[in-house]
């Protein structure tokens, strides 16, 4: 790996997305792979059935809640290492969570991470996909130029809930290992075939494929909307930020209730979006009260703008 390898590998911090046999595997190689910062999510306790696959819990960590639990595991293994939990399920209202430098996930559904792509796409964040049903595996990492999840796998019948199947503890970890080891590569820049891995332990199976962008993926053929352009000032009272548009365009007040409405006023809605409250005026005004920061202003103007300009 090299002195500039471990440098960078040292410089990154990794979202794990469910922390099953999958992700705790996933979890304790990256941390012994030398990363900075761990971010754990997942919603669920240990339950004592969990033990026979999910090696990194043990019968004391019953009824705990599993990020507790592997962030302490993690921590035995490294002092130095920071770890950051989660005690909730990854969902559109905290997808931010996962912004970090690489996302593995090791979840056991795909509407989360159909959600997870959107974002890594969005955000050009590396997201190295990884699952297991009964003794097969597959590992597909999601870059910012390449084909995505959703062009691989949006019509696939490669998914059974293994819920209702059950997974081989050994599937879990290989394929834990081989999501690693991709992650780890991109994280060094180093040049490799990013094809989707497939394999079956049960039957020696071990398969290489060849993706392609899938001309109905509605990720990679989302067209770029072109932003409006908007000034930012603050008022004489330095009390508030108001945010105007260049030119009055029509809104669409209704699609504000995507986001988290604190109150609806017909022409005059507040949201809550990240946590700061923003007024937003059907002329097209916003007004942040307690927000000061300019460039998070700008960032959350064009995430309402870009919701509420058809
Ligand atoms: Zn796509």
């Amino acid at each position: 790996i090299g002195k500039a390898g471990q440098k960078r590998i040292s410089d990154t911090t990794v979202s794990i997305v469910g922390c099953g046999a999958l992700g705790s595997n996933s979890a304790e190689i990256m941390a012994r792979a030398g990363v900075k910062k761990i971010i754990l999510i997942d919603g669920d306790k240990v339950e004592e059935s969990n033990l026979q696959r999910q090696a990194m819990y043990t019968k004391k960590d019953v009824g705990s809640y599993k990020v507790e639990a592997l962030k302490e595991h993690i921590l035995s293994v490294r002092d130095d290492i920071e770890v950051e939990i989660h005690k909730e399920f990854l969902a559109e209202n905290n997808v931010d969570l996962i912004k970090s430098d690489m996302i593995l996930d090791g979840l056991d559904n795909l509407k989360t991470r159909f959600m997870i792509n959107e974002f890594a796409k969005k955000k050009n964040i590396p997201y190295v996909f990884g699952a297991t049903i009964k003794s097969e595996g597959m590992v597909y990492s999601v870059l910012p130029k390449r084909p995505c999840f959703e062009c691989v796998f949006k019509n696939s019948k490669d998914f059974e809930s293994c819920e209702s199947q059950g997974i081989l503890a050994s599937a879990a970890k290989t394929v834990a290992s081989i999501q690693c080891v991709e992650a780890i590569k991109i994280i060094m820049g180093e040049k490799f075939r990013p094809n989707l891995i497939k394999f079956n332990l049960w039957d020696n199976n071990f398969l290489s494929l060849k993706t392609k962008f899938n001309s109905n993926c509605s990720i990679c053929n989302k067209k770029e909307t072109k932003l409006p352009s908007f000034e930012i000032k603050e008022c004489e009272t330095k009390a508030m930020y108001r945010v105007k548009l260049k030119e009055r365009k029509h809104l669409d007040m209704s699609k504000l209730q995507d986001f988290e409405v604190v109150m609806d006023g017909g022409m005059i809605v507040i949201v809550s979006i990240d946590g700061h409250e923003v007024i937003v005026h059907d002329y097209g005004e916003l007004i942040f009260k307690e927000l000061k920061d300019t460039e998070k202003i700008r960032e959350v103007s064009q995430t309402i703008y870009g919701k509420i300009i058809p």
